[in-house]
């Protein structure tokens, strides 16, 4: 997948009623809604895909993962409230869509990947995101977080948490911001954690979606 692919006009067209798509589906945020409009979807898919990239749906990106569907990158962004230079961690790079989408709001970006053969393909498949130097990765167990690189301002998990991950917790600052996909693996309630300065929390529900599986530990392949 070593992509020297081009943004075209009818790509930037195809984008622009992606944009109508998601917003008529509810999608306010005019910050979240610009960085999807920027952000070439079709680069981070098989070539494959080229045509139908811009469609509201998730794709396989490999090793039996995917790519989220635009709706769920932007309803998850919008509701972290993404500011300029806030330290964000996410866990689940898979295709590294969703990393670009808050490192194009400006955000400090870590993301964590388990399997080893989705990370190394993001460390030197896509050339456009060396202008993205506010993504930094890592490979490793999401559900430990980065205690080094902590605390974060926000806190994203885009697989499906079959509980709330303690040490995230732990690595969120007071009044920081854990989105995550809570629930079973049929499906998942999309639920923001807001960190009080106490260290309680408070929970609210949203949507329903359905994720792939946050998995324990690292896979070597
Ligand atoms: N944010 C991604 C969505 C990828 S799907 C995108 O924009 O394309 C979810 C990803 O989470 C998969 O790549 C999966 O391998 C990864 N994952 C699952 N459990 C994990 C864990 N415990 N730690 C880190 N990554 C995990």
């Amino acid at each position: 997948m070593i992509q020297n692919k081009i943004d075209t006009y009818k790509h930037k067209g195809l984008r622009k009623k992606l944009i109508e798509t998601i917003k008529n589906k509810g999608i306010k945020d005019e910050a979240v809604l610009q960085a999807i409009d920027k952000i070439p979807r079709h680069f981070f898919l098989d070539l494959a895909f080229d045509k139908i990239a811009y469609e509201d749906r998730a794709f396989p990106i490999g090793e039996g993962q995917t790519i989220s569907q635009p709706y769920t990158v932007a309803y998850q962004t919008e509701l972290l409230n993404i500011q300029p230079r806030e330290k964000v961690l996410e866990i689940g790079t898979g295709s590294v869509y969703q990393a670009t989408v808050l490192a194009e709001m400006g955000a400090q970006v870590f993301t964590i990947e388990r399997q080893k053969k989705l990370y190394e393909k993001n460390m030197i498949s896509y050339p456009f995101l060396a202008k993205y130097k506010n993504i930094k990765f890592f490979y490793g167990d999401g559900y430990k977080g980065l205690p080094t690189y902590a605390p974060f301002d926000k806190i994203i998990i885009t697989a499906a948490a079959p509980m709330v991950p303690i040490d995230l917790i732990a690595q969120l600052k007071p009044l920081g911001v854990m989105v995550l996909p809570l629930g079973n693996e049929e499906h998942q309630t999309m639920t923001r954690l807001t960190k009080q300065v106490d260290g309680t929390l408070i929970e609210e529900k949203f949507e329903n979606f359905v994720f792939v599986p946050m998995l324990k530990g690292k896979s070597d392949h």
